[in-house]
């Protein structure tokens, strides 16, 4: 039997606010443990929440930017449970009010717009975070940094749209790109400011219901997404083709074994006891604050693409990489500014650039060749200063090094070669150590014509300007 994966995901992230959600602390990461706490976000009695319009006004960013609805009305719940890294034994979140409703995102699937429908985007306060034996000192103990806790959070729940874990990668990267475009998050996953978690079933293709589902968590990178995924998927169908039922539960990836593993049964809402917090007002939402922060919006990646293809005149599939994240699309736009060939920059980009990035696993940020460099190299070789094929060796020296093209090409000796009786020495002397090579190619075997070029460019170490050597050899091989 053919089976088909129904995937949903749920998405925290953390809004770039300076001060927590409720309180004035500061959000920063990496401090000492412990050391950015107050009495409101470590739950003391008598303390009282306040909320931050800056947090409001960021996650109203994001519910505009994914055309969700803007409720007029939402409120915060307690989200009631016991757990040593939540000081108050709630949770500030919000549940039958959530602040947007209703929106999707558009990804693209082997060449088809998908809308992946959000089902809702709440605000809440994150949680503190518990550390085990992480260094010698505390192998034995668990401790607790409150830092992170009261750090605001959007949640945004997907619908139950997606069909595989390509298409999981692709949404979540997309969800991401908006966040950072939009600068509410910085959308790090390492750091924990960009969370997922997802809910997977699956069920014979062409069944209309969905089948008992599962909550994966614990990924903290894209691929692990994936591959946390496709281990489940694999798991399920193994487990109705043995003849049993898949147990609703959580399951936490394990990423150095690449299983997931049950963690506890599935909670359901009734075992949170929600109810309105009655320390925080109703937030009422008026049209002229959506309006005001909608006129404010940046251009997002979907409005980039499209100016992309207008603008600079590249295919779809370009524009659609180059906007991706909004670091590549500035790294983009800073090199064509210096060298206004559109094409050309992309090809680069799209080619050499993007795979010595990916090979290292490393973002666009962490370039070692800056978009200026880019530029200069692309001017030698229009210059005719090198040549392409050169110029890929020239790129691979900029990365490893992060020098000038110049400078690279200068200590290698890479110039080209322009100069027409340093060419025609070289070609003389590849004809003199070929007499019976000559003698054929005059009478006849044309195809001898790609040796002798490739034998010239081996004794210039590939340098000679392709064009010249091309008319010098006819004219010398003519005789
Ligand atoms: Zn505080």
């Amino acid at each position: 039997m053919e089976y088909e994966p129904v995937i949903g995901l749920e998405v925290h992230a953390q809004l770039l606010t300076r001060s927590k959600i409720f309180c004035g602390c500061s959000t920063a990461f990496g401090e000492e443990p412990n050391t950015l706490i107050c009495p409101v976000c470590t739950g003391q009695p008598g303390s009282l929440p306040v909320l931050n319009r800056r947090a409001v006004e960021f996650a109203i960013r994001l519910g505009l930017a994914t055309a969700s609805r803007i409720a007029p009305y939402s409120l915060f719940a307690r989200k009631n449970y016991f757990y040593p890294d939540l000081p108050k034994g709630y949770q500030i979140s919000m549940y039958e009010h959530p602040l947007a409703v209703d929106g999707s995102i558009e990804i693209n699937v082997q060449g088809q717009k998908k809308k992946i429908k959000l089902i809702r985007i709440h605000m809440e306060e994150d949680a503190g975070k518990l550390k085990h034996g992480e260094t010698p000192e505390t192998a034995s103990f668990s401790y607790v940094d409150f830092n992170r806790t009261g750090v605001p959070l959007v949640e945004i729940v997907g619908g139950p749209d997606i069909r595989s874990p390509q298409e999981a990668g692709d949404y979540l990267r997309k969800l991401r790109a908006l966040l950072q475009y939009l600068e509410i998050c910085t959308g790090n996953m390492e750091e924990g400011s960009f969370r997922c978690d997802a809910n997977v079933s699956v069920r014979p293709k062409g069944q209309k219901e969905f089948g008992t589902r599962t909550e994966v968590k614990n990924m903290n990178s894209f691929r692990h997404v994936e591959k946390a995924l496709e281990y489940e998927i694999k798991r399920q169908i193994g487990v109705l083709e043995g003849g049993e039922e898949v147990v609703q539960e959580t399951r936490l990836w394990d990423p150095n074994q690449g299983v997931t593993v049950s963690m506890r049964s599935k909670e359901e809402a009734h075992d949170y006891r929600y109810f309105p917090d009655p320390d925080l007002v109703p937030i009422s939402i008026d049209e002229a604050w959506i309006e005001q922060i909608r006129g404010s919006l940046p251009e997002l990646p979907d409005q980039k693409r499209e100016r992309f293809i207008k603008e600079y005149q590249i295919p779809e599939y370009d524009a659609e990489i180059l906007t991706s994240t909004k670091a590549m699309a500035n790294y983009y736009e800073e090199c064509i500014r210096l060298f206004p060939e559109a094409k050309t920059v992309s090809n680069w980009m799209m080619g050499d650039l993007l795979k010595e990035l990916k090979r290292d696993e490393r973002e666009i940020e962490q370039c070692p060749v800056t978009p200026k460099h880019l530029a200069e190299m692309l001017v030698l070789i229009k210059k005719g200063t090198i040549s392409g094929k050169i110029a890929k060796d020239v790129f691979e020296e900029m990365y490893r090094t992060g020098d000038r093209p110049e400078k690279i090409v200068k200590d290698k000796g890479w110039v080209q070669i322009l100069d027409e009786g340093e060419i025609e020495g070289v070609i003389r002397r590849v004809m003199e150590a070929n007499p019976k090579l000559v003698e054929d190619y005059r009478k006849g075997k044309d195809k001898l014509f790609g040796f002798f070029v490739g034998e010239v460019m081996k004794a210039t170490k590939g340098k000679a300007n392709p064009k010249l050597l091309n008319e010098l050899l006819k004219d010398k091989l003519k005789g």
